[in-house]
Parts: structure tokens; sequence; C-alpha cells
């Protein structure tokens, strides 16, 4: 047969049926079963419970393993909270004031309350290291910001 570009790296190679779309370097053979799986998640109900009751099957023999991944990794777990909250503004369903509940479904919902009603008053911006005097500053909540 001719060769073929590969689906998953673009380098051609030469296929050894018709129906063969990926070469056998592992990162296309990767591609091309993760792929597999995507389609068949999607398209097969029995198959996506089954593998949602291995999961959960795996998960419960090792309770620990998202806590240490997280540990492991703390820039995809502070990306992960980031991306987190962008999903869950995207998913409130409209802005009704500051006291709306923005985050529900995440454990911490008023984790920002504190923070906010703490900064708001009167204080004196005091300069460190510039050389400047220390100035005086009004923080207030703008009606309607999200925060
Ligand atoms: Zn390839």
């Amino acid at each position: 047969m001719d060769p073929i570009p590969c689906l998953g790296c673009s380098i051609f190679f030469k296929p050894r049926n018709i129906l063969q779309s990926y070469c056998s370097a592992p990162f296309c053979q990767r591609a091309r079963k993760a792929l597999w799986q995507r389609q068949k998640l999607a398209n097969d109900p029995e198959y996506a419970q089954g593998q949602q009751l291995s999961n959960n099957k795996w998960l419960a023999n090792n309770p620990n393993y998202w806590k240490g991944y997280r540990s492991r990794n703390p820039e995809k777990a502070a990306r992960n909270c980031v991306l987190q909250q962008i999903r869950n503004r995207a998913k409130a369903p409209s802005d009704k004031g500051l006291d709306t509940p923005r985050h529900v479904g995440i454990a911490k919902m008023d984790a920002r309350k504190p923070l906010v009603n703490g900064l708001l008053g009167e204080f004196w911006l005091v300069p460190k290291i510039a050389k400047m005097d220390a100035v005086k500053i009004f923080i207030a909540a703008i009606p309607g910001d999200p925060g």
C-alpha cells in the first residue's frame, strides 16, 4: 500500500491494511485508543456504565489518590481551581446581586465572603519600599459586581 499521513502525528507511514489510519508510534496508538474510548463512551451507555462502575471501584480502593495527586501537582490543582470557578460562573443562572450564591456545587460556598467583607471600609495605604506618603483609601463594594 502507498504511504498515508498518520492521523496522530501527520507523518507518512505504510498502513498494514486499508483501515489503519494511525502509525505504530506509542503516542499515536494512545491517541487512537483515547479517541475510540471517547466515541464508545458517547455512543454505548452500557460501556459507559461499566466504565463508571470500574472507576468507582478503583477509587474506593485508592481513596487518597486525588488528594495525593493535588499535593504532587500543586500547579495543576491551582489551575483546576481557577477553571472550576469559571465553570461555576458559566453555570450560574443570572446575576441577581452580590448575595447570589454563585458557587453552588463546590465545598466552600462562602469562602470569598469574609475576605470581601473584611476589606470594606477606610484603610491607610502605607508604602514599605517606595518613597511616598501614606494614602488614605476607601474600599467599597460596587453593587452588581460579582467580586
Ligand atoms: Zn503517528
